[in-house]
């Protein structure tokens, strides 16, 4: 376990939850996140108003079988060949609020970020940001994995476009919480000393009020993971504790997104670069899997688990009870990663949980 290798797969957010609990491993207990695979993100649904959407709209979310978001249009593809198509604006009533302050629309502190925009329909964008991912696409294509080819120019304007306006809006959404004295205080300049001197301070309660009642919460379980007492528990849609805090630790405050981030973690540069630094950045279409968008991300999860690069992933899988919830799992096993390829597009955590459940 000690030298276990994990890759992930998620949204900015989590990639940030999983960059915070590395970079403090005294105070949070560290993690085997090696590789980080971002997907773009520009906001994501509760799970519980996306269903009763479809229940008023007369679709039964069993039905469904592939759910995509095009050209501004929420697209339900049904198992009886019918489309059920909505404008995004009208799924606002589900977007999680959140996301109106997230600062990162194509997760710019990962190893590799995919998203569809930019790429031609059944292929995927792929950002290519350390040499650890530059390796990994070029051993895909020399395996005959993937297909590349170079992003055209007018589907980088688009990406930089669309990146541009969410870190746009959301900043200008930011700036609008803190005039009412709504703190998002991950956005706050903050040195690395400042943050280690203010984080001793800081226990449960303080998560408690600068993130999670303020609404700034992503879900990410990265609080319930470093706990060591284990007494956050995530339910309802909202993590809290049962029992009492350890004398001197302050794990959640630090590994949480959503509290203070420097300058090490996530540089503010990033906030003036639409889609973040990068060395390359192509179109790739995996030849064997039936992914969301070009299957980019479930072909990398897969060689890396052939190859043995990584003992284990995080993905996250549909639930086997309820149709399209998402449920994050670790697995070694390349036929699950394989059979979650898909995107689900209510909120989930990361297998924090399932890692924790096999450290216990
Ligand atoms: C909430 C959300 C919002 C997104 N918004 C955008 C967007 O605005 N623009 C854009 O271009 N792309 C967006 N994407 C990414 C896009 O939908 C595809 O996931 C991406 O293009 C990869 O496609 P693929 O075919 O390579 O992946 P696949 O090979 O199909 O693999 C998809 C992977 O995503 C993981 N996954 C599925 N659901 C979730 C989830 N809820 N949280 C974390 N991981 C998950 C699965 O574990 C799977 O490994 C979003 C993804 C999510 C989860
Ligand atoms: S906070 Fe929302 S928009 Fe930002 S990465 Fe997370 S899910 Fe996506
Ligand atoms: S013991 Fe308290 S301060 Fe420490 S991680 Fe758990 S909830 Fe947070
Ligand atoms: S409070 Fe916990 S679940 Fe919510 S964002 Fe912070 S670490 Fe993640």
């Amino acid at each position: 376990m000690n030298d276990e290798k994990i890759a992930m797969v998620g949204t900015p957010c989590q990639v940030l939850a999983a960059t915070k609990v590395n970079k403090y491993p005294d105070i949070t207990g560290g993690s085997p996140i090696d590789i980080k695979i971002g997907l773009f993100c520009m906001e994501t649904f509760s799970y519980k108003y996306m269903r009763m959407f479809l229940e008023e709209n007369q679709v039964d979310i069993n039905e469904v079988k592939e759910c995509s978001i095009e050209q501004n249009q929420l697209k339900f593809l049904k198992k009886d060949g019918t489309t059920f198509e909505v404008p995004l604006v009208k799924a606002e009533g589900f977007i999680r609020k959140n996301c109106d302050i997230c600062s990162d629309y194509t997760a710019d502190i990962s190893d590799i970020s995919i998203g569809s925009i930019g790429s031609p329909k059944g292929w995927s964008t792929v950002i290519i940001r350390t040499p650890k991912g530059q390796e990994i696409i070029e051993a895909l294509e020399k395996q005959g994995q993937i297909e590349t080819r170079p992003i055209e120019e007018k589907g980088l304007n688009l990406l930089k476009r669309i990146a541009t306006s969410k870190k746009s809006t959301n900043r200008i959404n930011i700036q609008k919480r803190e005039a009412i004295s709504r703190p998002v205080v991950y956005r706050r300049e903050v040195s690395e000393e400042e943050f280690q001197n203010f984080v001793q301070e800081c226990q449960f309660e303080n998560l408690e009020s600068d993130v999670i009642s303020e609404g700034a919460c992503v879900l990410c379980g990265a609080c319930e993971f470093v706990c060591p007492t284990n007494i956050i528990k995530i339910h309802d849609r909202k993590p809290y504790i049962k029992g009492s805090c350890e004398e001197g630790c302050h794990a959640c405050y630090t590994a949480c997104p959503r509290t203070y981030v420097t300058e090490a973690v996530l540089p503010r540069n990033l906030d003036d670069k639409p889609i973040g630094d990068y060395l390359d950045i192509k179109a790739v279409n995996a030849n064997f899997i039936e992914g969301q968008d070009g299957g980019a991300v479930t072909a990398i999860l897969s060689y890396l688990l052939k190859e043995g690069i990584v003992d284990k992933v995080f993905i996250v899988s549909e639930d086997e009870e309820k149709a399209w919830k998402p449920k994050p799992r670790l697995t070694s096993d390349i036929g699950t990663v394989v059979k979650a390829a898909g995107t689900k597009y209510s909120v989930a955590s990361i297998g924090f949980k399932a890692l924790k459940e096999e450290k216990a």
